[in-house]
């Protein structure tokens, strides 16, 4: 079995990886009362309404909280950060934060959504937003 396992769309979350395609991240918006929610579920929880649409994320973030994996029997060649990510637009996505050392991970820090290619199959990541230089005074 491939680490990762290929994702098998359905009516739900098929305009997600329809997005993932596209280079975007696509969160669920209630057409009725207009609530996010990611992931997607076929009814809005707050006013029940079935329809919906999608709106592109940002892909600007915070780390609300994070875990260094650990797979018991088959570990990852390096270690592999699991991210909730708070997304600027206020739904919180989990996902994996890439290209970092395990040591400068904080809750809060700024990242960016990027997109990589694991085992064949795209998956929408995380990274590290580079700190800005600071202003110099003139
Ligand atoms: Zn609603």
């Amino acid at each position: 079995m491939p680490p990762v396992v290929p994702p098998i769309p359905d009516r739900t979350d098929q305009y997600f990886w329809d997005g993932v395609s596209a280079g975007q991240l696509l969160i669920q918006r209630c057409t009725s009362c207009h609530t996010l929610r990611l992931p997607p579920v076929p009814m809005c929880g707050t006013c029940h309404a079935t329809t919906w649409d999608t709106v592109a994320a940002s892909g600007q973030g915070t780390v609300y909280s994070w875990i260094l994996s650990h797979h018991p029997s088959e570990p990852d060649a390096t270690p592999r950060v699991v991210v909730l990510v708070q997304l600027a637009e206020g739904p919180r996505f989990v996902s994996n934060l890439i290209d970092v050392d395990t040591d400068e991970v904080r809750n809060d820090m700024a990242v960016q959504l990027c997109f990589r290619e694991v085992d064949g199959v795209t998956l929408p990541q995380f990274q590290i937003v580079a700190p800005r230089p600071e202003c110099v005074p003139q």
